[in-house]
């Protein structure tokens, strides 16, 4: 458990150059383990069953109708030491299994008793991971049915939260901008909350206005919590930037740092004018071969320029971005992540993070 004390000189943000003692992941720590682990994700498994972490039973039941028959090894590494409430700091790619740690290990130690206040607060930077992480709550709470977990981000009036709050889950997801605001307004309260959790940290800690929010969440819970902190990617000034908030983590590496590309992705590129690309993506998604395609643009204009081009050559295409509305935008995610259509033309918001398990074809 974390005894993190912030100081009132703490008011202001971490700098970098702390007094943390920065263990680098790739020397040798009995802390530490930066396994290099081929990175074909989930199918990396360990031998061991779930039955090794003894889990309350209903979240036993609850992973075997999810179909997890094997710890996925960012699991294994991280499990144990989170289900004893140790705070911890994992590396890992992104579809190797990391929210099932934070969500299993937090419901293993919510008891029953707690009632209806806020005991897990976790934070990510986009709408839709916070989406998709409830949802991941949500089936694990299948026979844990006194647990609620709720969701909350931007885009949507306050009074609808305020609203759904009324009655606190025990469980709270949210982005960092909407949770601060619940905060700020009183609308929420965080002195039961004992579980911290940031996924993708470094999304969020790398911007300072981000970083600035989540600060002052954290302010917001009591000393004495357990900090969790994942991230696809951690550079050496963010890692420090993450211990501040901690206490003595386990610290998790999967996967050697510097690759940046995921064995078993191949990846092409084209030299095109832009009055090319058009043409030559329509001639792609013709004769690929694809199960689900994401298509990656960089504005607003493009993405519903495109989609628009998509459709009129009658391909099951749906587009989404930013300045969508909110429901809307849930609603995409849910009809792709459903196979309700086959191509997604979106600005970054899926860039990290979101697991949509049958696009076999990205392109940028
Ligand atoms: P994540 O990396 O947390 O986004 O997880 C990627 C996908 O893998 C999600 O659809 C999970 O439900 C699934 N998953 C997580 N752990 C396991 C496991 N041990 N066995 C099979 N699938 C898993």
């Amino acid at each position: 458990m974390s005894h993190r004390h912030m100081t009132e000189e703490e008011d202001v943000l971490p700098d970098y150059d702390t007094d943390i003692d920065e263990v680098h992941p790739n020397q040798e720590s009995a802390d530490i383990r930066a396994l290099k682990i081929p990175s074909t994700s989930i199918a990396t498994v360990h031998e061991s069953g779930f039955g090794e972490f003894l889990l309350k039973a209903e979240l036993q039941r609850a992973i075997s109708d999810c179909g997890f028959e094997h710890p996925s090894t960012v699991q294994h590494e991280c499990i144990p030491a989170a289900i004893l409430g140790r705070d911890l700091l994992c590396q890992a790619k992104s579809g190797m299994g990391k929210t099932a740690v934070f969500v299993l290990s937090t419901l293993n130690l919510m008891e029953k008793e707690e009632g209806k206040h806020i005991t897990a607060l976790v934070l990510t930077h986009t709408r839709e991971l916070a989406y998709q992480i409830l949802e991941e709550f949500n089936r694990f709470t299948k026979y844990l049915t006194h647990i609620k977990a709720k969701v909350v981000y931007g885009g949507v009036p306050v009074t609808h939260d305020k609203k759904e709050l009324a009655e606190p889950p025990q469980v709270l997801i949210g982005t960092p901008g909407r949770v601060l605001h619940l905060v700020n307004e009183g609308i929420v309260n965080f002195k039961f909350v004992k579980h911290f959790i940031l996924d993708e940290c470094d999304q969020m800690l790398e911007q300072l206005d981000m970083r600035n929010d989540v600060q002052k969440i954290f302010k917001n819970t009591p000393h004495n919590k357990q900090v969790m902190m994942f991230s696809a990617t951690l550079s050496d000034d963010v890692r420090g930037v993450c211990k501040r908030f901690m206490h003595n983590p386990q610290e998790v590496y999967i996967n050697d740092q510097a690759k940046l590309t995921l064995d078993g992705l191949q990846q092409y590129y084209v030299n095109l004018a832009e009055s090319q690309k058009n043409r030559k993506l329509v001639n792609l998604l013709d004769s690929l071969e694809f199960n689900q395609v994401v298509i990656f643009v960089s504005t607003v204009d493009r993405a519903k320029a495109l989609n628009s081009l998509l459709e009129s050559e009658k391909f099951p295409s749906i587009c989404t971005y930013g300045r969508m509305d909110q429901d809307q935008r849930i609603e995409k995610y849910k009809t792709f992540k459903k196979f309700g259509s086959r191509i997604m033309v979106a600005t970054n918001l899926f860039g990290r993070g979101v697991d949509f398990e049958r696009v076999n074809v990205v392109f940028n």
